[in-house]
């Protein structure tokens, strides 16, 4: 059995003080949701006063992005040292923004994974096809390259511990989901592709899904078998859509 992750992931959205505010609101709302692993990651300065609002709850924090130096002449960038130093405990590698807008490769989200778990962190790895890609029968290949490259020279340890996301990058942020057939199909196609690399690692590695997920549709998304949860953007803004969004959520089975 894996066990459902569920993560928000709030992208450039909220001060410090809506974040603690969101955190007061949401954490009661999840305190007797069981065998749930819920997530947020906020922006990076927020993290500190997230994870402090957070500590007594079930709540983990991560982070959105990452550096792979340990220090250095990087400005703008956070390193894998300042998030341990903060609390968080996850980090979101190679979402399809950074990808599409900062041109991020499946080598530099190779380099992330690798960093964030010799750091001791939980990657949280995002693959997923674009609509052009989708439409030219590419999604399988896509899928496979991004896992392939994005995951090079993990053990298989290594892969059981980590998540994968698969977002197709038509539905983030659009309001159309995938189906849970398409999503279904997808998850499906990833795990094969992880056994294919990593063996029996991918019965264990958890792999969610991520394209407007909202409390009407998660339900009946997360109650495939291969979908072990969901990565969240907008629903997840809001603190009681969240936590209808966790509370809805289904364990999946192997
Ligand atoms: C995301 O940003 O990872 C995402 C899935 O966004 P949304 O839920 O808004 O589609």
């Amino acid at each position: 059995m894996r066990r459902p992750f569920v993560a928000a992931n709030w992208k450039m959205h909220k001060t410090v003080q809506e974040a603690v505010a969101y955190a007061r609101d949401f954490a009661p709302r999840v305190e007797a949701v069981r065998n749930v692993d819920i997530v947020i990651a906020p922006p990076f300065l927020a993290l500190p006063a997230l994870v402090e609002a957070t500590a007594n709850s079930r709540v983990l924090v991560a982070a959105q992005n990452v550096h792979t130096a340990p220090h250095g002449a990087f400005t703008g960038e956070v390193s894998l040292g300042m998030l341990q130093g903060s609390g968080v405990t996850l980090v979101i590698i190679g979402h399809s923004e950074r990808r599409q807008l900062f041109g991020e490769t499946d080598a530099g989200v190779n380099t992330k994974t690798r960093a964030t778990i010799d750091a001791g962190l939980t990657p949280i790895v995002c693959v997923g096809e674009t609509l052009e890609e989708r439409e030219a029968d590419r999604t399988f290949d896509v899928l496979d390259r991004q896992v392939r490259d994005g995951l090079a020279g993990l053990s298989a340890g290594q892969v059981a511990a980590l998540v994968v996301a698969y977002e197709p990058v038509w539905a983030i942020g659009t309001g159309r989901n995938a189906t849970p057939d398409q999503a279904d199909e997808a998850h499906r196609h990833i795990r094969q592709q992880l056994a294919s690399q990593f063996g029996d690692a991918a019965a264990a590695c958890r792999v969610i899904y991520g394209g407007s997920v909202k409390p009407g549709n998660v339900a009946e998304l997360s109650a495939r078998p291969d979908v072990d949860g969901a990565l969240v953007g907008g629903a997840s803004l809001d603190p009681a859509s969240f936590a209808e969004i966790v509370a809805s959520s289904r364990p999946a089975t192997v």
